[in-house]
């Protein structure tokens, strides 16, 4: 199929792209990686009358540390994430998630900033970024705003970035040593959207105990999921089965799954229960080994 008729402009700077943006208004949607707004366009389920090309403008395509955290650009490609030496460092977590985006072509043109704002309650980066906490810094006419992930998503597709708006800069605290994280999930095919996903990070203090678990999902609602209520189960405890089991338990009862053509709720249920006790089990040995 072919996009409806559009406007096209690409600006070299960011107050260029966002002066067009305040200019056009509803009308008008920026284009990055143009991995899912290629095909939206092309099966007509969004007709903006002009696109604003974002892929000229290099001050938004970066990778670099910021005090303790890490900042990433919004038009860094998922590629340069995967194969970045100060992401490996700081934050293994998030290429760990980026190596299950879609295949490698797919990874070359499409970006973090356009994953994230896109807000498919399939994909991998909004759980990291639910997972950790992570920030999201949007830039419009009257300057820049920060939030974190439970402002910034709000419903499937949709996040709380404005018309005029554009999402900048997203950031990561760095991975504790102390710290051992996991990003496992089920797909169909590899390279496929997951049908369900679990991020998890799992600090271990000196004793032997969890000091500070996290734990979120992608499939199984219409935003990233944080599973806080199997994170409180796990605090403070020795790691092992017994617990494993329990905070799986309480993701499967948290969690509120629709069914739809690639599983039903009650099979992404079961996936999340078994996919989180995997992702423990894989967090924790590999926290257990870096103390070693
Ligand atoms: P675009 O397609 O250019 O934009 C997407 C939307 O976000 C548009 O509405 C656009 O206006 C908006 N947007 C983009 N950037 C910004 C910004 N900086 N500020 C405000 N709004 C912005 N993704 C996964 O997570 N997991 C997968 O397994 C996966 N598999 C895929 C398989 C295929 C075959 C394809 C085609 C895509 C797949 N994707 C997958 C999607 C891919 O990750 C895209 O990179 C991502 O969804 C969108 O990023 P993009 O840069 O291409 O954004």
């Amino acid at each position: 199929m072919k996009p409806p008729r559009f406007d096209y402009e690409d600006p070299r700077t960011l107050p260029e792209a966002l002066a067009l943006l305040r200019q056009h208004g509803e009308d008008a949607k920026v284009l990055a990686g143009g991995q899912s707004l290629v095909p939206a366009l092309n099966m007509r389920l969004t007709a903006p009358r002009l696109l604003v090309d974002l892929n000229r403008i290099p001050e938004l395509a970066y990778i670099r540390s910021d005090g303790d955290m890490l900042a990433i650009g919004a038009m860094t490609r998922h590629a340069e994430v995967e194969h970045s030496p100060l992401v490996a460092d700081w934050q293994p977590l998030l290429r760990e998630a980026v190596r299950h985006v879609g295949h490698v072509q797919i990874r070359n043109r499409g970006t973090v900033g356009g994953s994230l704002a896109h807000a498919d309650p399939a994909a991998e980066l909004p759980a990291v970024w639910a997972c950790l906490d992570g920030r999201f810094r949007i830039a419009g006419t009257g300057g820049v705003r920060e939030v974190g992930p439970d402002d910034f998503f709000v419903m499937y597709y949709t996040t709380c970035i404005e018309p005029g708006e554009i999402l900048v800069e997203v950031r990561l605290p760095r991975l504790p040593e102390t710290a051992g994280y996991a990003f496992v999930e089920m797909a169909r095919r590899s390279g496929d959207f997951a049908i369900v996903g679990v991020a998890c990070v799992v600090d271990m203090g000196g004793d032997g105990a969890v000091r500070e678990a996290r734990i979120a999902l992608t499939g199984v609602g219409t935003t990233p999921i944080r599973a806080r209520g199997a994170e409180a189960v796990l605090q403070g405890e020795r790691p092992g089965e017994k617990v494993f089991a329990e905070a799986g338990r309480k993701v499967r009862e948290a969690v509120e799954p629709e069914s739809d053509i690639h599983a039903t709720a009650e099979y992404r249920r079961h996936l999340s229960d078994v996919l989180t006790r995997r992702a423990l089990r894989l967090a924790v040995r590999q926290a257990q080994r870096g103390a070693e």
